[in-house]
């Protein structure tokens, strides 16, 4: 079949290419031009396992194409993905949905036959209705089809998790649409993944919910740390406990740092409008966002009590700073409140990163970036692990750092208090 994707981002290149390794001819679309060129020459914008040798196979069989030319690249397709970003607006829970209505205005021009055309961003009820009736006010409603096909992949999986997804959920009524995309799908059902047929609006409720669902679990378990810590229980041991119920489920059970990353903290916030727009309450969600922020200044606090209160020129080291592992992805890490804050107490950041410096550090004094591990904890009195990274798995702390006296504050439970008893090392961990 032949596919336009209208974003090359996170989600936008990762189903693009997927796409095209299963036969189909994909034409990846963005509206930065520096993305698309580099892309070109085989330079990848996002860090993704794997999707690298992916791009560079589907592009040398020409089967994937690059193009900053929306309208010729709808021209040519059947399909067409709108791949955009819907962040939070400012100041507001409300979803910014301009990115997508842009889309939607600058593809009228470009139906002169039919076309699908399916919303793969997280976007609220409605918002297909609005869509179709945008491409209606210059195009047939004979020659389109709008659809939600929300995505689920997480970051740092990307490419397993589109090519073995659990459930496709296709919100139609459209029964010719329905054929067309079951067909294209096939490769995946073929391999164990359920093809969900449902109404529009209930596609696109679906994926907010779980979003939600997800991010009530996660602080769920963040919040039992906090009571395990005072009652001498393990979190892992209530966690294991707990997830072997199946009915439960141990996925998302695990103890950390506040939940970030570009989909939970605004997905929540994008239900929790919704439901307040037509007048009913999720307060479940509501506490669940509140808590989650809080859960940033416990944190914070902790750090504040393992120092004493004496943060100045304290030498603290971050191993890891985005949301989580296996992701370039800063967005809404907890350490974009985190290292300002320590920073503007006079603490000084090392911080090391598999992925690289991070622009978002660059301008703060007293923050500075090690390109090795080594090197980052090397004078630290503290050291923060704050992503699961398997590059901290084993560091020998013992021999590279040079204070006799420092701390390990690990916000991910990554190593074994019992070993770190044996090694003499002042190690704290969460809700153990
Ligand atoms: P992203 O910011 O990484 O990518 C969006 C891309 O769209 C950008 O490259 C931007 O330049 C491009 N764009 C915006 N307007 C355009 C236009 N008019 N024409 C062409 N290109 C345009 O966003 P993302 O993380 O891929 O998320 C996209 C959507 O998918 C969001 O709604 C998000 O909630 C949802 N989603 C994201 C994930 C994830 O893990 N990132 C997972 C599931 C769903």
């Amino acid at each position: 079949m032949k596919i336009c994707m209208v974003g090359t981002g996170y989600v936008g290149l990762v189903s693009g290419v997927c796409f095209s390794d299963v036969g189909n001819d994909v034409i990846c679309v963005d509206r930065d031009i520096n993305k698309i060129e580099n892309l070109k020459k085989g330079i990848i914008p996002i860090y993704e396992p794997g999707l690298d040798s992916l791009i560079l196979k589907n592009y040398k069989n020409k089967r994937l194409k690059f193009s900053t030319n929306l309208n010729d690249s709808v021209i040519k397709s059947d399909i067409i993905f709108i791949c955009v970003g819907t962040p939070t607006k400012k100041n507001v829970n409300n979803v910014d949905l301009s990115q997508i209505y842009n889309v939607a205005k600058d593809i009228r021009g470009s139906i002169s036959k039919f076309k699908i055309i399916i919303n793969k961003s997280t976007v609220p009820v409605a918002t297909g209705e609005e869509i179709e009736k945008i491409i209606s006010q210059k195009v047939s409603k004979k020659l389109f089809s709008v659809v939600s096909n929300p995505e689920f992949l997480r970051e740092g999986e990307a490419i397993r998790d589109f090519t073995y997804p659990d459930r496709i959920i296709i919100g139609t009524s459209n029964k010719k649409t329905n054929k067309i995309l079951k067909n294209l799908y096939s490769p995946l059902i073929s391999k164990g993944a359920k093809y969900v047929n449902t109404s529009r609006r209930a596609a696109e409720l679906i994926k907010y919910a779980s979003n939600a669902f997800l991010a009530t679990k996660i602080t769920f378990i963040n919040e039992l740390a906090n009571l395990c810590e005072k009652i001498d229980v393990n979190i892992e041991d209530v966690s294991i406990g707990m997830g072997l119920d199946k009915r439960i489920g141990g996925r998302f059970l695990r103890a950390g740092p506040a939940y970030g990353g570009s989909c939970f903290p605004k997905d929540t916030k994008a239900i929790a409008a919704t439901a307040d727009k037509y007048k009913t309450n999720l307060s479940v969600i509501k506490s669940v966002i509140k808590s989650n922020k809080n859960r940033s200044s416990l944190l914070l606090k902790r750090i504040f009590d393992i120092l004493k209160g004496k943060v100045k020129n304290k030498r603290i080291c971050f191993l890891g700073v985005t949301f989580k592992a296996n992701t370039d992805d800063m967005r809404d890490s907890s350490c974009l409140s985190m290292i300002p804050m320590l920073n503007k107490k006079g603490a000084k950041i090392n911080y090391f990163d598999p992925t690289g410096e991070k622009t978002e550090f660059k301008k703060l004094n007293n923050v500075h970036f090690s390109d090795n591990i080594k090197s980052a904890i090397k004078n630290s009195e503290l050291i923060i692990v704050h992503t699961e990274w398997n590059d901290f798995k084993s560091i020998n702390f013992k021999k590279y750092v040079k204070s006799k006296n420092f701390t390990i504050f690990d916000l991910r439970n990554i190593y074994s208090s019992t070993e770190m008893k044996e090694k003499k090392i002042k190690y704290i961990s969460i809700g153990r």
